[in-house]
């Protein structure tokens, strides 16, 4: 089962007390936005092998959403952090590069340069 520490109240959360919210750190496109661009907001999410960062809530707690950077393939965390953020902190990406080597289980490359 996957647990994850709520980084606002500190309890360690089974699965069953957090709600998923998807991919995180988004670009909200707007009305002046293209038509594809829109459509990527909208419907396009990433599915990766790997890490991947994503939104939770503690559903059962707090009530806050959250951040969290995990492995899809081996439910491994490697950290969680305020929902409050543009991108993640930077223990977290140092967390995520000294537990993983190698484009294949390491986050998107493209994510990896954009949130270095
Ligand atoms: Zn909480």
């Amino acid at each position: 089962m996957l647990k994850l520490v709520c980084p606002y109240c500190g309890i360690e959360a089974d699965e069953t007390e957090l709600v998923s919210g998807g991919e995180a750190h988004l670009k909200r496109e707007g009305p002046d936005s293209t038509d594809d661009d829109f459509e990527g907001y909208l419907f396009l999410r990433e599915n990766p092998k790997g890490v991947i960062l994503e939104r939770w809530r503690h559903a059962m707690g707090c009530g806050k959403w959250f951040h969290v950077a995990r492995c899809t393939v081996t439910q491994e965390v490697f950290g969680t952090y305020p929902a409050q953020t543009f991108k993640p902190p930077p223990r977290i990406m140092e967390e995520i590069k000294s537990r993983r080597t190698g484009q294949e289980n390491g986050l998107n490359s493209d994510k990896a340069e954009k949130f270095s």
